[in-house]
């Protein structure tokens, strides 16, 4: 049976040349190009960069199918292949020189004086306060108190988010095969009127990361962030955290190593 591809890319020029070349190629090898996302595809192409390939996942629901993508951006942390090595993609899906990297996802449960609302996150899910002012939570893992966080919020990481925001805010990079949470917090404020954390904690995934809020807390107004993308809540009581159900199969090739890639990314 042919194999169905779908290619999804973003709008620039150099990834919608990318797509054309690899149309005429697949087509050469006897894969069928769809041109629309549907259940029966069996690949899902994605042309862009780290942000192309976290939008389709989000637009197309977190699909069982498994993701290849192909670098056209700066970075390319999800994206397996650069677009020089197209022809090597093909031979490699087509002798099965391949596994999936299972890429797992958080999941926040906001709950608001009258409904309550979940968010998934692959990089990471953030709150924050609703201005420049600082917030307040209070922070328990599956039932016990941790701190009282004061500063101007906290990240929730993935494993495989944890090279991107979370890196930056001075989080650990953690091997995707680890199954962790990682809370990092956003500029945290150590006074002798406010104490907390400064470094991350690490959380077994089967936990959950309660945050409550007080009225203490801007009207108890929160901006939840994931993975760039944010939302205002407004007369937010709690945000649960937990790793989520959902997962997704990146394709990655035999000779993929998560450390080389950080490597050549990062030193
Ligand atoms: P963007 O255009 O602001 O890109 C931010 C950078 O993060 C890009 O270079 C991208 O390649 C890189 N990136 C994304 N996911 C990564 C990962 N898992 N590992 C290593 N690098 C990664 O935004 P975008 O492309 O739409 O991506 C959204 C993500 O950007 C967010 O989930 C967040 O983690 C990240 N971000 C980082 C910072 C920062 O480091 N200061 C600030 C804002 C957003």
């Amino acid at each position: 049976m042919k194999t169905k591809v779908f290619i999804h890319t973003n709008e620039s020029k150099a990834s919608k040349v990318v797509k054309e070349q690899l149309i005429s190629m697949l087509e050469k090898s006897n894969f069928i190009v769809t041109s629309s996302f549907d259940k029966s595809i069996d690949l899902l192409v994605c042309v862009g960069g780290d942000g192309t390939f976290l939008q389709a996942a989000h637009k197309y629901g977190f699909p069982d199918v498994p993701f290849i993508g192909i670098n056209t951006g700066h970075l390319g942390f999800f994206q397996e292949i650069m677009p020089n090595q197209l022809d090597e993609f093909i031979y490699y899906y087509n002798t099965n020189k391949y596994r999936i990297q299972k890429i797992t996802t958080v999941q926040a449960e906001i709950k608001t004086k009258d409904e309550t609302h979940n968010l998934i996150g692959i990089n990471e899910i953030q709150i924050k306060g609703p201005s420049t002012s600082s917030t307040h939570l209070n922070i328990s893992i599956s039932g016990s108190f941790i701190e009282r966080f004061s500063g101007d919020g906290i990240l929730v990481s993935t494993p495989s988010g944890s090279t991107a925001y979370n890196y930056s805010l001075g989080g650990s990079i953690v091997d995707p095969r680890v199954n962790l949470l990682q809370v990092t917090p956003i500029a945290p404020i150590n006074t002798t009127a406010y104490r907390c954390f400064t470094s991350s904690i690490v959380m077994p995934a089967e936990l959950t990361l309660e945050v409550e809020l007080d009225d203490y807390t801007n009207g108890k107004t929160l901006t939840v962030i994931y993975d760039g993308m944010p939302i205002v809540y407004d007369n937010v009581e709690s945000v649960n955290f937990t790793m989520s159900k959902e997962t997704i199969n990146l394709l990655r090739f035999e000779s993929y190593d998560f450390w080389a890639k950080v490597k050549s990314k990062f030193i």
